[in-house]
């Protein structure tokens, strides 16, 4: 059912009523340097304040044993015990509407040197004309915010949805994707989900899989006075990277196959992102690790592609004159996802492009995203439309991440009224019982 047009412009202005509000709790939010193994704190602090709301509040940490043989698992080799998930749940006096996931991840990528930030040191939260700067402020505690923001702003109007709804912050977003299956496994599913993720105001069509994995290379180490007895396990590391940017290019070259990513430039991306090895500058290095990350296509079996990256580096390095004999050693350590496509025509869509379009006066625009997101785990694993819709943001990932303020406020809006016409709205006080009149 379309929204009232009164209510909508009554539920948007109670959006602008609470948005200093909302600024101020993204900025607490950012103030957590909640990296990988370290999301704890904030996610105590969600929940709190969740609770604080009324809603019935389930942390707990990522169990392995529940989820390392769904089909949607990635490994992984470290500890889960402060691995914590929240989960909020909402339930209406009498449901009527349809269910909801609002999910946002609370993990956020390693700051990198702190003397690079120019504008404000990355866990101080600043505020610098329309952008709010911080690491993790865009990607996503702007969307974290954004989800429980557009709930207060009903509940201001005396409104709640009439459906349940699950408010989710997770964890391992940006490294393996199991905190969201881990709240898929522990049962919590819906008629459709929200991810208010970085992506300009803009809906996901589809987005890659991608996988993590380690190159472990040996060399043999003498005394660098006779280096050319030796083996070089760095030098050996660039013809390992080598062989895997060419099999990045031949990947890209099957986008056409691909019917949403033939248009994309570079959809296929391979990155080496830290590189470790070797003991001492006067010792020809005995070792070194790669850890890359490479895209696949949704459709793409992550295992399939993993055995033909394990295959390639066989194959290509089979001439060379000491990794011939020593072949580098694959582990898999991260991400092991496929990508996802939003199905066109969905009820959860049109719903979303009318919020839009009453929030932002724009056309709701789609677009395919050669990155990772957790809608895989709802799309594919529970068959649930999965919207991922955001602000607009900038250096995600970089130094002076930042988020855009007018889009924050949009994107609330738009959350804010999708839960309206997706749930249905009821008043949060039940009606008093009309007393009734005389006996007779
Ligand atoms: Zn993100």
């Amino acid at each position: 059912m379309m929204l009232d047009a009164f209510l909508a412009r009554d539920i948007l202005r109670a959006v602008d009523d609470g948005f200093e509000e909302q600024i101020a709790f993204t900025e607490e939010l950012i103030r957590f340097p909640s990296l990988r193994g370290a999301e704890k704190p904030a996610q105590d602090f969600i929940a709190g304040e969740l609770e604080r709301r009324g809603y019935a509040v389930d942390s707990f940490a990522i169990d392995l044993d529940k989820i390392h043989d769904h089909p949607g698992f990635s490994p992984v080799d470290v500890d889960y015990s402060e691995a914590v998930n929240v989960v909020a749940t909402h339930r209406p006096r009498v449901e009527t509407g349809r269910s909801l996931i609002l999910n946002g991840h609370m993990d956020v990528v390693p700051e990198g040197p702190h003397e690079m930030w120019d504008v404000s040191p990355p866990f101080t939260p600043k505020r610098v004309g329309d952008w709010l700067h911080g690491r993790g402020g865009g990607d996503m505690k702007a969307g974290i915010a954004a989800n429980l923001f557009a709930l207060d702003a009903l509940r201001r109007l005396g409104l709640q949805p009439a459906a349940r709804v699950h408010v989710q912050s997770v964890v391992e977003e940006e490294c393996t994707g199991n905190g969201a299956l881990a709240c898929l496994v522990e049962g919590y599913t819906a008629d459709a989900a929200i991810i208010p993720e970085p992506v300009n105001e803009r809906l996901v069509r589809a987005n890659v899989g991608v996988l993590w994995f380690e190159v472990h290379v040996a060399g043999h180490p003498v005394h660098v006075r006779e280096a050319g007895s030796g083996a070089n396990a760095i030098e050996a590391g660039y013809r390992v990277i080598e062989a895997l940017k060419h099999l990045c290019e031949a990947w890209n070259a099957e986008k056409a196959d691909h019917p949403h990513f033939a248009d994309l430039d570079h959809p296929i991306n391979f990155n080496v992102g830290r590189i470790e090895g070797g003991d001492w500058a006067s010792s020809v290095p005995a070792w070194c690790k790669l850890s890359c990350r490479i895209a696949i296509y949704p459709g793409d079996d992550p295992a399939d592609r993993a055995r033909a990256i394990e295959a390639h580096l066989a194959s290509a390095l089979a001439d060379d004159a000491f990794l011939g004999n020593r072949p580098p050693k694959v582990t898999w350590n991260g991400f092991f996802a496929r990508g996802y496509v939003l199905d066109e025509g969905s009820e959860a869509e049109a719903a979303l492009a009318r919020a839009h379009g009453l929030a932002s006066e724009a056309a709701l625009e789609t677009f395919v995203t050669p990155a990772y997101l957790d809608a895989r785990v709802f799309v594919i694993y529970a068959g649930m439309p999965c919207l991922v819709y955001g602000p607009t943001s900038e250096s995600v990932h970089g130094f002076d991440e930042r988020v855009s303020l007018a889009s924050i406020r949009r994107v609330t809006g738009a959350i804010a009224l999708f839960i309206a016409e997706w749930c249905g709205l009821e008043p949060v006080e039940a009606p008093q019982q009309t007393a009734r009149a005389g006996t007779d």
